[in-house]
């Protein structure tokens, strides 16, 4: 008798989280970063599928047919915009119609300084504490548009969570702003960094504005040294998906100190160092902090 009880309950919750399952509307991002972000607002209520997997490149990405097999049934599309990830529209074409939220929707650009882009928007500004507030509250608005029922929920994970990024940041940004003020330059491989370097008061350089360039040609090595020289630059840092090689050459040459790799475009596996976008965030900037706070 009792044993029937507790199948019957088995039965009646399994069926009970089926149909929660099936309630569960589905999220499509761009890339990692957006679906971790989408994830912490949508809690139970969405199934959140990213298109390009961790640790990609995703300047330049060519979906397979898998990719748009996992895509199918989409409710609603997350992604940047700003000229970022223009393969994205191109792939939403084959789901039909899905919805798509341009996720940098009102953030202020920071234009993109030299080489064949000058002038265009740099794209990366989901890099910087203060500009997650306003993907947060974007990504709060998509969903609560897809999925009308679920909008408190979406509003309060949305607040919860720009909570914690506001308390983790401040320590972080409280070190940088201690620092004597010709030593907050931040000098890196690629531009990505531009949001977070305004956010924090550093000075910014590259070797390359943006990975859609030439990456480390004899022309951006030769001016990037010489900056670093004008201006007494103490390190240099990569990004996890390009390669490190320039950056290193540039250290060695000026003999200053390679930084290590910051993390921009794509979260890690859960194993690695990386795996949300806080830790993307968190890693990437202690890294700038050590580099910049070490004693040569
Ligand atoms: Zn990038």
């Amino acid at each position: 008798m009792r044993l029937i009880a507790i199948l019957a309950l088995t039965l009646a919750i399994g069926l009970a989280g089926q149909a929660s399952a099936s309630d569960r509307i589905k999220v499509l991002t761009s890339f990692t970063v957006f679906a971790d972000m989408a994830r912490n607002v949508a809690g139970e209520h969405a199934e959140v599928v990213s298109i390009t997997k961790e640790g990609a490149e995703i300047h330049m990405f060519r979906p397979t047919p898998g990719d748009i097999k996992r895509g199918l049934g989409a409710d609603v599309a997350l992604w940047n915009g700003m000229g970022l990830e223009t393969w994205f529209e191109r792939y939403l074409e084959n789901l039909g119609a899905v919805k798509a939220y341009t996720l940098s929707d009102g953030v202020e650009p920071i234009l993109i300084g030299e080489g064949p882009y000058e002038g265009r928007a740099n794209p990366h500004a989901w890099m910087s504490p203060g500009n997650a507030m306003t993907y947060i509250d974007n990504i709060v608005a998509a969903l609560t548009e897809t999925d009308p029922a679920n909008a408190q929920a979406y509003a309060a994970n949305g607040e919860a969570y720009k909570a914690e990024i506001a308390a983790t940041f401040a320590p972080i940004r409280a070190a940088i702003e201690a620092l004597p003020e010709e030593k907050r330059w931040l000098v890196t491989s690629e531009a990505a960094f531009s949001y977070l370097a305004a956010d924090f008061g550093l000075k910014e350089a590259s070797i390359w504005a943006i990975n859609a360039d030439d990456q480390g040609s004899p022309q951006q090595v030769r001016r990037i040294i010489d900056l670093i020289r004008d201006n007494d630059i103490p390190v240099i840092f990569s990004e996890s998906t390009v390669s490190p090689k320039p950056a290193e050459q540039v250290a060695r040459e000026t003999g200053i100190a390679y930084g290590g790799v910051l993390y921009v475009d794509s979260l890690s596996t859960p194993d690695g160092p990386v795996p949300t976008y806080i830790d993307l965030l968190k890693v990437t900037s202690q890294t700038i902090v050590t580099g910049l706070t070490a004693q040569p």
